[in-house]
């Protein structure tokens, strides 16, 4: 919890505004926008950078790598989340772990999966800080999914692929979503995959720029 008064409540009030912008800017599904206001994103960035937190941005996290834009993290969650979906979800790239503790807010378990050893160990530490007990992290190549917890109902990837990792696919329970954006001839798309008795509906969402998805472990 964020505590009232002083620089507590400037955060607060700075999520507040952040709420109002995304709902400004096309988020529709409530749920999302309550988890926004929820998660205490200065706390998943360096605290050097914790007065842009509540910012539309993009922020570094050190590795390369970056916490995702508010905007896209509410509009990935709306996107996988189903009218009373979901009870499981896989994130793939989990980064500073801000977007797994919007998921944990919305949804009974959330597993997530990061390459990077030392992003993996400060997002562990900080999830438990904030004591999300409904999340499971793994130190690990994402496209391999993570079978000992499958089928999921939804899986989000937070770093551009070239195609849809098929071991990820496989992993996706009967009308699961899978939301992950993916590199085209024109660019970077956020793509929605569904998965129907036979194959899987697919649904291009918007253009997109995320960090890409590697191989191995780093
Ligand atoms: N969801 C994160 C976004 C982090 S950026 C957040 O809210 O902060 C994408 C992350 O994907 C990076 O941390 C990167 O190291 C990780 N990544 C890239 N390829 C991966 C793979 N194959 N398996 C697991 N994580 C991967």
């Amino acid at each position: 919890m964020v505590p009232v008064g002083g620089r507590g409540l400037s955060h607060a009030r700075a999520r507040q505004r952040l709420a109002e912008r995304l709902a400004a800017t096309g988020i529709q599904d409530e749920r999302v926008i309550a988890a926004v206001m929820q998660v205490p994103r200065h706390l998943f960035v360096d605290e050097a950078l914790a007065t842009h937190a509540y910012e539309d941005s993009a922020l570094p996290i050190g590795q390369g790598q970056t916490i995702s834009q508010p905007y896209m993290v509410a509009r990935m969650t709306e996107a996988l989340l189903a009218p009373g979906c979901c009870s499981t979800v896989l994130e793939i790239g989990t980064g500073s772990g801000y977007q797994t503790a919007v998921l944990a807010s919305l949804v009974r378990r959330v597993y997530s999966i990061e390459r990077v050893a030392s992003l993996w160990q400060r997002a562990d530490a900080r999830l438990k800080a904030l004591r999300y007990r409904n999340v499971r992290l793994r130190y690990g190549d994402g496209a391999l999914g993570w079978q000992e917890y499958a089928p999921f109902d939804g899986i989000l990837i937070t770093a551009a692929a070239d195609g849809v990792p098929r071991r990820l696919a496989a992993q996706l329970a009967p009308g699961g979503r899978m939301v992950l954006p993916l590199n085209g001839a024109h660019g970077q798309v956020l793509v929605r995959l569904t998965r129907r008795t036979l194959g899987f509906r697919h649904e291009v969402l918007e253009s997109v720029t995320f960090v890409p998805m590697l191989g191995g472990v780093a």
